[in-house]
């Protein structure tokens, strides 16, 4: 049973250090009992204290590391169920599938095409992390070869999906060093499934035909391993999505150990829009890893975006380094367009200024990631701090001439900059569409 936070309380050491990033002792036992923080947090608690704690140390969804080396990801170690309570740590991993019954060359091509679904967005590169391999062609030394081929040349992480135990072992045990997720253990075979995750240390895919069985069969295995993904055999998206949303939260609320595991789902859709929108239903709620078909970039690049969105912090707004950015071959007569430093505003801008091909330079003012309505109303974008932070990175040292454009809905500022910088400042379109244009216009 779960301890509550006076329970905790007598155990630690009281010295309200504030090292684990509350103020008191108690208030770190608190957060511990609701299971916002992980005990680990707190550097000075006792191996004795630990050990009575017991259940109440682990996390509430353990930590479940999918591949290896640079195709690695991690899973679970969540502490909340609403991303506003505090955050979601790790992303979904979006798996794509790939059929062994393709022949060699269909099987090259999907491969080919899965390997190049990776994108940059917002400054970051997103991509997908898994590739999962269905063994629909029944045949063991077909599934082998496929796996390795897989292991091989694929970029992200193998899934390994079969039901035949043989075809498993053999994939498995070639394409160990991957650390391939391995599926599935279910009431037939989870002896044999969870020794072969064991011995070449793989997370294993335990699948019951319902919660309960799930649940009964997660307990039986974690003896063996504790590398676990959980699964459902639900095949309508109401019913996954329910599995999902009870395991996730007998995880978090009541600390249901056998459901203190990450967990996968399989879209069912044909279509590949319905594929996308069933995919974000569950990763809104709270899949780990999502399983889709479709490979084209048109498909997946929306769902990149979803998880970059839904995985960010609430309380820090994405942003870049304020700075003055080239774009293109800019050299210090090209003009000067002036913007902040919120990652969504910055590179919409970035972005409509590169598709004219004239060198330019954005100037990214520092406003704690703030749109630009947002800053000005702020007071975090007006003349003064503009000037002050064009002196602080030494502008007019960078640029011969000395003309700048600001964003049409803030030409309220034109005068006071105008005044503090001792530079010409130009209206811009009150929208970022509206740049190629008013670059064309204005020759600048
Ligand atoms: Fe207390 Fe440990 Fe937090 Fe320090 S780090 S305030 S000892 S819980």
């Amino acid at each position: 049973m779960a301890l509550t936070g006076l329970q905790i309380f007598k155990l630690m050491p009281k010295t309200n250090c504030k090292k684990c990033g509350h103020p008191t002792c108690l208030a770190f036992s608190m957060a511990l009992a609701s299971s916002k923080i992980a005990l680990d947090a707190c550097p000075y608690v006792s191996d004795e204290a630990k050990e009575a704690l017991g259940a109440a140390s682990l996390p509430p969804v353990l930590k479940v590391t999918l591949g290896a080396g640079e195709k690695a990801r991690d899973t679970g170690d969540e502490t909340v169920l609403f991303r506003h309570d505090k955050r979601f740590f790790h992303p979904t991993c979006i798996a794509v599938s790939i059929s062994d019954s393709l022949s060699d060359d269909e099987f090259e091509e999907k491969l080919s095409k899965i390997n190049d679904l990776e994108f940059e967005r917002v400054g970051e590169r997103v991509s997908i992390d898994a590739i999962a391999l269905n063994n629909d062609s029944g045949d063991a030394d077909n599934f082998l070869k496929k796996a390795k081929i897989v292991a091989e040349k694929g970029k992200y992480f193998p899934i390994l999906i079969s039901s035949s135990v043989e075809a498993l072992t053999s994939a498995v045990v070639a394409t160990k060093a991957q650390r391939p997720l391995i599926s599935a253990a279910t009431v037939d075979n989870w002896e044999a499934v969870s020794k072969l995750a064991k011995e070449n240390d793989c997370p294993l895919v335990v699948r019951g035909e319902d919660l309960d069985a799930t649940a009964s069969l997660a307990e039986k295995v974690s003896q063996v391993t504790k590398n676990i993904v959980l699964q459902t055999n639900s095949q309508n998206t109401v019913q996954k999505l329910s599995d999902l949303t009870q395991i996730r939260r007998q995880a978090i609320r009541k600390k249901f150990r056998p459901f203190g595991f990450p967990s996968i789902v399989e879209v069912s859709a044909k279509s590949p829009l319905s594929q996308i929108a069933e995919a974000t239903t569950y990763m809104s709620k709270y899949a780990s890893v999502v399983i889709i078909n479709t490979c084209e970039k048109a498909h997946i690049l929306p769902l990149c975006a979803f998880i970059q969105n839904l995985f960010s912090d609430p309380q820090q707004p994405a942003q870049v380094v304020p700075d003055i950015y080239p774009i293109g071959d800019a050299d210090d007569n090209s003009p000067v367009y002036c913007t902040t430093n919120f990652s969504l505003t910055y590179y919409t801008v970035e972005g409509e200024l590169s598709s004219t091909k004239m060198p330019a330079w954005l100037l990214a003012t520092p406003t704690d990631g703030t749109s630009v309505l947002t800053a000005w109303a702020a007071g975090k974008f007006n003349g003064e701090k503009i000037a002050e932070f064009m002196e602080e990175i030494k502008l007019s040292e960078k640029i011969k001439h000395k003309t700048m454009t600001i964003p049409g809905y803030v030409a309220v500022i034109k005068a006071p900059l105008e005044e503090k910088s001792g530079w010409k400042v130009l209206i811009g379109p009150n929208e970022a569409s509206g740049l190629p244009a008013y670059a064309k216009a204005n020759n600048a």
